[in-house]
């Protein structure tokens, strides 16, 4: 049995992974509202003036049908009972580049984490704000 089967999810039962701007050809037009939800920095990322932009990461059931929301905590709704419910290709960065480990700690490369990931979604704010007027 792998780590990851053996584990049970841990990590999509905490948070759902955030994709990367590099997932999308074209994310007006590849966004999913049934398996991704809209989410945002809280207050200025960094000190670049843009406050609470959006990125975009795997829905949760904790969303409902929300088109965006501020997420702390909360499950991924796109895990079932057997593990992840989508093929590879449709998960997010994140949830890909996780690096599993028998010991519970799991890594993240540093291009992957939640900082990283939301800088690169920065210059596509324009993009989001369409998605999340809808
Ligand atoms: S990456 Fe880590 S936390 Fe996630 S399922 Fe695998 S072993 Fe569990
Ligand atoms: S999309 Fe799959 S791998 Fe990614 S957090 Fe959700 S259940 Fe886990």
């Amino acid at each position: 049995m792998s780590i990851c089967s053996e584990c049970g999810g841990k990590c999509c039962k905490h948070f759902p992974g955030i994709f990367h701007t590099e997932d999308f050809q074209d994310v007006e037009k590849e966004y999913d509202p049934k398996i991704m939800c809209l989410d945002f920095w809280e207050g200025e990322y960094e000190d670049t003036g843009v406050r609470q932009p959006y990125f975009v990461r795997m829905r949760s059931v904790k969303d409902g049908d929300r088109v965006a929301n501020g997420l702390w905590y909360g499950e991924c709704a796109n895990l079932g009972k057997r593990g992840c419910k989508l093929p590879r290709k449709r998960r997010a960065a994140q949830c890909n580049q996780l690096v599993a480990s028998a010991d519970g700690n799991c890594t993240i490369p540093d291009k992957y984490t939640k900082q990283e990931l939301v800088r690169a979604w920065l210059p596509y704010q324009e993009q989001l704000k369409k998605i999340r007027e809808r």
